[in-house]
This record gives C-alpha cells, sequence and structure tokens, in this order.
C-alpha cells in the first residue's frame, strides 16, 4: 500500500480537483490511502469563523460560514452530476453540526472550540474528493479519521495514542483494502476518547500520512505539492536555490526542525522508524522527479538555507548581577510551557539568557511580563533568524553582507544567526 498526501492548494478549484482524481486514477490497481487538507485557505477562513463565536460574535460567525459553506457547494456542483444529492446531505452533515455549536455560547476554552469547529475543513474536503472519485467509477470509501486516529484532549496540538491508533488502524483501516483500491481520510484531525474532535497543530496533515504509512506498514509515502521538489532554499528570495533530488531523513527533520516549510517535522520520525521513504512530487507535473527522502545519506549537499523572519529576541538579564542559573532557567522554562511557545535558538551568558522567537505578538507579551518578575527583560523585534546546514564561509558572507549580525552560533554542520 502508498500513502499520498494531498494538501490545500491540490484541491483548491474545481480544475485542481480532477487533476488530482487523475493521478489517483493513474495508479490502477494500486492500494492506496489517500490523506488530504482543507481546500486552499478554508483553515485561515475558519479560524476566522471560531474567533468570531468566541469573542461573542454569533452573527459575524454565521455569516463567515455562510460563505465557506457556499464555496464547498459550489465546487460540488460543478463536479458532481449523478450522485449530486448523497454528496450534498453529506456536507450538509457536517454544515449542520458546525451550526449547531455556533448558535451556543462558548463556555469551554478558546482551543477546545477551535478544534470543533477548524476540523471540518478536511472533513469536507475529503468528502469532495471521495464523491467525485465515486462519479467516475473509481472504487473508493471515505473514512472519518477520528474513528481511528486516537489523541489526548491537549487541543490544537493533540498527542497521539499510539496504542489505540494502531489497534483500531490494523482491525478497521486494513480490511478495507479487501475491497477498495483507495480509501479516502483527513489529515491535521483526530479525536478523543470522548469524541470530541482535535487537531494536530497547523500543517498536521503530512504527520497524519506518516502515522498511516507507519502502522500500516506502507511501501512509500509520496506529499504532493505545488512545487517540482525540495529545494535547498526559497527561490523567491534566493535566486541560487537548486533542486535536491535526495535527502536523508536526518538532512530533512533538521531543516524542517530550524523552519523550513517543506514538511510537518513531526512527519519524520514515524517514517524513518520503519525505513519507509518519502516522495516529494509536483501534482502540477507529476512527470517530474521530485525528491526521495530516505535512509540514504546525501551527499555533496550544497548550503541548505532556511530563513525565517519576524523573529524575536529576548534577552533575560539576571536583576542583581547573580549567575543565571538552574533555578531561574527552570522558572523560564516553566514559563515558557505555560504559555506554550518554544525558542528556535537560545544562548546563555553569566548574567543571561538569549532567546529567538517565533513573533506570536501575544505570546511574547505575554512572556515579557511574565518573566519581568525574575529578571529585566528586554525585547528586540523585527529580526531574521538565518540558519545554513553545510556552510561555507563565502555563503556566509554573500547571505550576511548588508546586514547587521547580532548572535551567531556555529556547530560543524550549521550555522544561525539573528540578524537585524
Ligand atoms: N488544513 C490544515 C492547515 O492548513 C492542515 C494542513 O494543511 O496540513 O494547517
Ligand atoms: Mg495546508
Amino acid at each position: 500500500m502508498k500513502v499520498f498526501k494531498f494538501g490545500g492548494a491540490s484541491i483548491n478549484s474545481i480544475d485542481r480537483i480532477k487533476n488530482t482524481a487523475s493521478i489517483i486514477q493513474s495508479f490502477k490497481g494500486e492500494k492506496i490511502l489517500i490523506v488530504v487538507s482543507a481546500m486552499g485557505k478554508t483553515t485561515n477562513a475558519l479560524e476566522k469563523v471560531v474567533n468570531a463565536f468566541f469573542e461573542g460574535r454569533k452573527e459575524e460567525a454565521l455569516q463567515l460560514f455562510e460563505q465557506l459553506k457556499n464555496n464547498h457547494l459550489d465546487v460540488l456542483k460543478y463536479l458532481i452530476a449523478l450522485n449530486w444529492q448523497k454528496a450534498e446531505n453529506q456536507l450538509k452533515e457536517f454544515f449542520t453540526e458546525i451550526e449547531w455549536l455556533l448558535h451556543d455560547k462558548p463556555v469551554r476554552s478558546y482551543d477546545y472550540y477551535y478544534d470543533q469547529i477548524v476540523c471540518c475543513g478536511e472533513l469536507l474536503s475529503s468528502s469532495i474528493l471521495c464523491n467525485y472519485l465515486a462519479e467516475e467509477k473509481s472504487k473508493a470509501i471515505w473514512l472519518d479519521v477520528r474513528d481511528v486516529i486516537r489523541t489526548d484532549n491537549n487541543f490544537r496540538d493533540a498527542e497521539i495514542d499510539w496504542n489505540f491508533t494502531s489497534q483500531r488502524m490494523t482491525t478497521s483501516v486494513a480490511p478495507l483494502f479487501q475491497e477498495y483500491d483507495v480509501v479516502i481520510t483527513q489529515g491535521f484531525i483526530g479525536a478523543t476518547d470522548e469524541n470530541e474532535s482535535t487537531t494536530l497543530g497547523r500543517e498536521g496533515s503530512d504527520y497524519t500520512a506518516a502515522i498511516f504509512a507507519n502502522i500500516l506498514e506502507g511501501e512509500s509515502v509520496t506529499i504532493w505539492k505545488d512545487v517540482d521538489a525540495v529545494m535547498s532554499a526559497d527561490p523567491k528570495k534566493y535566486p541560487d536555490a537548486t533542486i535536491l533530488h535526495s535527502l536523508s531523513f536526518t538532512e530533512v527533520i533538521e531543516m524542517a526542525y530550524y523552519g523550513a516549510q517543506v514538511i510537518h517535522p513531526k512527519t519524520i520520525k514515524p517514517l524513518q522508524n520503519k525505513n519507509i521513504p518519502l516522495l516529494v512530487k509536483s501534482f502540477l507535473d507529476p512527470t517530474l522527479q521530485g525528491t526521495i527522502i530516505s535512509k540514504e545519506s546525501s551527499k555533496n549537499l550544497p548550503p541548505i538555507i532556511v530563513h525565517k523572519s519576524n523573529q524575536v529576541l529576548i534577552q533575560f538579564k539576571s536583576k542583581d548581577f547573580s549567575f543565571v542559573e538552574d533555578k531561574p532557567i527552570q522558572q523560564l522554562h516553566d514559563l515558557l510551557n505555560d504559555i506554550k511557545i518554544k525558542p528556535n535558538l537560545s544562548q546563555n551568558t553569566a548574567i543571561s539568557l538569549l532567546c529567538c522567537f517565533d513573533d506570536h505578538a501575544e505570546k511574547i507579551d505575554q512572556l515579557a511580563q511574565a518573566a519581568s518578575n525574575i529578571f529585566d527583560v528586554e525585547v528586540e523585534r523585527n529580526l531574521t533568524l538565518l540558519t545554513i546546514r553545510h556552510y561555507q564561509q563565502d555563503s556566509i558572507h554573500k547571505l550576511t553582507a548588508d546586514k547587521n549580525v547580532l548572535l551567531e552560533q556555529k556547530t560543524l554542520q550549521t550555522v544561525q544567526m539573528i540578524m537585524r
């Protein structure tokens, strides 16, 4: 069995959905498990619904949701003729669930409502794709992933219950392939033991694909994207960027960790653990070679550049010239845990600790405020974090020529710089 993941861009219009279906049909006779994201920017649109609902603007929430409904119904209308009524009824069931909720008043946490509402993006897109394939006479079955992926109730960043999920997948998903060639399900979402929907973190569909492949021992995972392959840098920012046709799991997990937008960082471990190769291919031109990520070590790599803008550097400085050691560091860690924010880089000096974060404005303000009880806190915004793997001295010079480097960290493989 192969696992395919189709991201939002591959199904964001009628033509794209048809294109995706034709890619699937070109693998006729093979067993394929398909994980899809929400169409286009649906997840962002659903986040706006959540915000309006949670802030008590019910009418606005309903109106925003109405737009989203119409978009999906329009797409359905153009794709499906034969079984249109059945397909529409399925979408309407998902709509109704959300609308019921939107008519209530929020009494639980923001994150809880986020997951109950946002999960519908993937339910809708997978349902549309599956019904379109049925219309095209492909033998595909739709699976509600919330019946098989069990998580804890850490809403918006839920942790997988691997035991339960393995058992469920083995007993109820694997047998589907005796009758069907194609199983279509949702990325990014799961459910708790109380049947509440959960999400795995933004862009989490890649991770879902890896979970299925790991448990069902897939032969490979293919992530279909709107790029030709994985590149050594973002070609929009770095014109010298080159295509990387093969990469090791180690290389990719490091790249993703440093913030490269290639693949969700959690995706690699489940694949590496079972030695399942990951292919990145273009849905715009499936004949292109793409990138293969596997246990083979990557040789002769060019400098790989990961550029993260919108960074904040915070200096936590001892108030009375005592060393910043175990106790204040522990207190700071607890704070970061509570606020759910992770530094992208940190460095100690005798009486201060420097940490660089993505600028989630609210969290940063909250952190600076709380930490000021323990430290003198200084915040500098609008910075860039540049990471270069396999750097050469001249690549560093070139990339930092007109920049003010505030902090640099180097290992043999990797250099990271925070720049103004
Ligand atoms: N639809 C979700 C998001 O946009 C999950 C994904 O795309 O992987 O974050
Ligand atoms: Mg997406």
